[in-house]
């Protein structure tokens, strides 16, 4: 398959003649699993581990290939699988923090140029969810559109689509139903030859089933794993990238059973737009927006301008943000103090052995 087809362009081309890496070839991941990455390009698709030195080089987390990621992988015919020797810089990445307790990134896509943002509008609409995905991914670099899916299952799927029209300026949102095709055309119009698209969100919303919807087909991808691929199973715990008959690229992920923020300041700053305003004219620049005279944001909530609920939200979200934060800057701090220590042990050995060579 031809690297443009796989959404290869000019920023990649530079990044790659820049790179110099002779032994190696530009591969997409297209499928990632536990531990097995499987990687499409002007070959045959195959699976990829990455070689020694890149996991010497790079820290888990992060730095390691996401679906969507260019990478360079040196070919084991033999074995048909490949090494990944290095992750190309990314031009968009969307991020949370790893589930449970650990203060570490996790990218779950890259390179992605349009972010679905999928939420079903039976039983478990959350407004204040979609707020939590629009954040983190006004800071992804991938534009977002938000997907409303089970309108056939829904009595008042417009009164639901303006609520989040409300909160989401400038954003496009889509009423579909994966089950009678209502929609989907619409939906299809944000798809563009070459381009990355991305279903995120809770799992039971759809996402599988606009994936066999839009594929016109059931599940099936083009870099399927064939009979003689002995290792591994496709199962549907794995990321997967699926193209479009039209030429676009699309990712499924698996639920993501929660969306912690990570490094989304400017994310937040850009949802909540409205609040930023409304806050930067209250008298106190240091205003908490509770009862200091002045305050704007108060205002607004008296005269109904303001969404109590929005208050809140933006409140919550900001509040795990700034915690995250001190977090990550108590652990770079306990790394520093410890690499300081170690490095003042060696100085105190260093003076011991020179004064005892003087004895
Ligand atoms: P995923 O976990 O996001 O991939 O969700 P699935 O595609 O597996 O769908 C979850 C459930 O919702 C399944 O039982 C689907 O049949 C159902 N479902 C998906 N889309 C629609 C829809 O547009 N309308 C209705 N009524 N049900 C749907
Ligand atoms: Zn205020």
């Amino acid at each position: 398959m031809l690297k443009k087809d796989l959404g290869w362009d000019a920023y990649f081309e530079a990044i790659w003649a820049d790179g110099k890496m002779e032994e190696c070839v530009p591969a997409r991941v297209v499928s990632q699993q536990r531990g097995l990455w499987r990687v499409a390009g002007e070959f045959e698709a195959c699976w990829a581990e990455p070689s020694g030195k890149f996991r010497k080089e790079s820290e888990e987390g992060g730095d390691w290939p996401a679906v969507g990621d260019w990478v360079a992988v040196e070919m084991r015919p033999e074995k048909q699988s490949a090494l990944i020797q290095r992750v190309l810089p990314r031009r968009s990445r969307f991020v949370r923090k790893v589930a449970g307790k650990q203060i570490a990134e996790q990218v779950i896509v890259a390179n992605i140029d349009v972010a679905l943002i999928v939420a079903a509008l039976d039983g478990d609409f959350n407004v204040r969810r979609v707020e939590r995905y629009l954040a983190q991914c006004w800071e992804s670099g991938a534009r977002p559109v938000v997907v409303l899916n089970k309108a056939d299952a829904c009595a008042d799927a417009s009164e639901l689509a303006a609520q989040i029209e409300g909160i989401a300026k400038g954003v496009p949102v889509l009423l579909v139903s994966a089950k009678t095709g209502e929609g989907l055309e619409a939906l299809e119009a944000h798809f563009k030859k070459g381009q990355t698209i991305v279903l995120l969100g809770s799992s039971g919303v759809g996402k599988s089933s606009l994936v066999n919807r839009l594929l016109q087909e059931e599940r099936q991808s083009t870099f399927a794993v064939r009979e003689s691929d002995s290792r591994g199973r496709h199962t549907t715990t794995s990321r997967d990238l699926f193209l479009l008959p039209n030429g676009t690229m699309l990712i499924d992920t698996p639920g993501l059973r929660e969306l912690q923020l990570w490094n989304a300041g400017e994310g937040l700053a850009q949802t909540f737009a409205d609040v930023d305003e409304l806050a930067s004219k209250c008298r106190f620049t240091d205003c908490q927006h509770v009862n200091e005279p002045g305050c704007a944001v108060q205002e607004a909530l008296a005269s109904g301008k303001l969404d109590a609920n929005r208050l809140e939200s933006w409140r919550k979200l900001q509040r795990e943000q700034e915690f995250l934060e001190r977090k990550v800057d108590s652990e770079i701090g306990a790394a520093h103090n410890k690499r300081i220590k170690i490095l003042m042990r060696q100085v105190r050995q260093n003076y011991r052995d020179r004064d005892k060579g003087k004895n």
